[in-house]
């Protein structure tokens, strides 16, 4: 599967050609990217491949949300090198920091037990507010309400491939609502009720579960089926979210939005850290369709330690089938996601 040659996109209809300057008609969408003023280097690194690669033909809009002000130095520079529009957000404080539900006391009191179980990011309260922010505010922003689709980028990332199509109208066309390239376990540590505590919101909201999520991938773990004890059923599979190209409006919808309420009830995003990554992948997993979920496997793609290399002559800068540590049996989930939810009709298209 992983072997073959690739070139895609396949259909001819969803190939698009490059943008004509200001006219193209672009879909309602953007690039976006959380970052601090201290990695503009590794944010420019970044934006020189997506632009190579891939926006230097379409020109879409950049949005910068940053939890401090951007300093004159970061807005120049991020200016001169892109080709689309750039937008600069700064989050309110009452987005950011944590809600007054928090008991800092207990939260201080897990952060050490967490340290002691040396996960990663333990101590940092920052990271939490981060991954919080990620998982159910971004998309609240007030500059953000006029979009729908973002492309979640990260600095420090790689891109390796040519994309000669237009990724938003592809998912807009083939009717998609998230995308994702790498798919990995998480530390059972870090998410131990997300599970029952989803659960208890799907029993009283039973309405909002899709008859098509991907049940078997939340649920079933082939490689390390301690993970789903850990956490009360929870494979622990996500899609790995420092890329994404999702429609926002689904996270905005009903049943994504009352779920995010009722998991900040709990306050796990600060007792145990729970990843944007797993909560993203459970509210897709539950509420939507898994079908519209689609891999972008013809994106070359490397977040530090992992990878996609495809194999296609679009590629450079990367050895083709190269995922980084571990096989894709052992830190990686793709396989599952292959063997337990694609289903025939995707499976042919790839
Ligand atoms: P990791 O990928 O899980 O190791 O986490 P990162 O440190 O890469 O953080 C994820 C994303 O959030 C990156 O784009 C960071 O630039 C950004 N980020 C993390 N913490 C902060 C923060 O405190 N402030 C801001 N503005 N961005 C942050
Ligand atoms: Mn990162």
């Amino acid at each position: 599967f992983f072997d073959k040659e690739i070139s895609e996109p396949k259909k001819g209809t969803l190939a698009r050609a490059p943008a004509q300057g200001a006219d193209y008609d672009r879909a309602n969408a953007t690039l976006l990217v959380l970052v601090r003023n201290e990695e503009l280097n590794q944010l420019l690194h970044t934006i020189r491949q997506i632009e190579e690669h891939w926006n230097s033909k379409f020109h879409y809009p950049y949005t910068f949300v940053n939890d401090q002000e951007f300093s004159a130095k970061f807005k120049q520079s991020v200016n001169a090198a892109t080709s689309g529009k750039c937008n600069f957000v700064v989050i309110p404080k009452e987005i950011w920091d944590p809600p007054a539900n928090i008991d800092m006391d207990k939260l201080f009191h897990e952060i050490d037990i967490m340290e002691e179980q040396q996960i990663n990011y333990a101590g940092k309260l920052s990271y939490r507010n981060m991954c919080r922010f990620n998982s159910g505010y971004f998309y609240q922003l007030d500059f953000l309400k006029q979009f729908k689709w973002y492309w979640r980028f990260e600095p420090g990332t790689n891109y390796f491939c040519d994309i000669d199509y237009d990724l938003f109208k592809f998912m807009e066309e083939n009717d998609k609502t998230y995308g994702f390239v790498i798919s990995l376990y998480d530390a059972p540590q870090t998410v131990e009720t997300l599970w029952p505590v989803t659960l208890d919101y799907v029993k009283k909201n039973p309405q909002f579960v899709h008859p098509n999520g991907a049940f078997k991938w939340l649920t079933e773990n082939l490689q390390n089926p301690w993970h789903a004890r850990a956490t009360e059923g929870y494979s622990t599979c996500h899609f790995w979210s420092n890329f994404e190209i999702a429609n926002m409006d689904f996270y905005r919808g009903e049943a994504y939005s009352g779920w995010i309420k009722s998991l900040e009830e709990n306050g796990g995003f600060y007792y145990e850290r729970w990843g944007d990554a797993p909560v993203h992948s459970v509210g897709i997993g539950l509420f939507e369709d898994k079908d519209k979920v689609h891999w972008f496997r013809d994106i070359g793609y490397e977040h530090s330690p992992y990878k996609n290399c495809p194999k296609s002559d679009k590629c450079s800068g990367c050895s083709a089938g190269d995922f980084g540590p571990g096989s894709l049996d052992d830190q990686n989930c793709m396989s599952n996601w292959i063997k337990l939810e694609m289903s025939n009709e995707q499976l042919a298209w790839y």
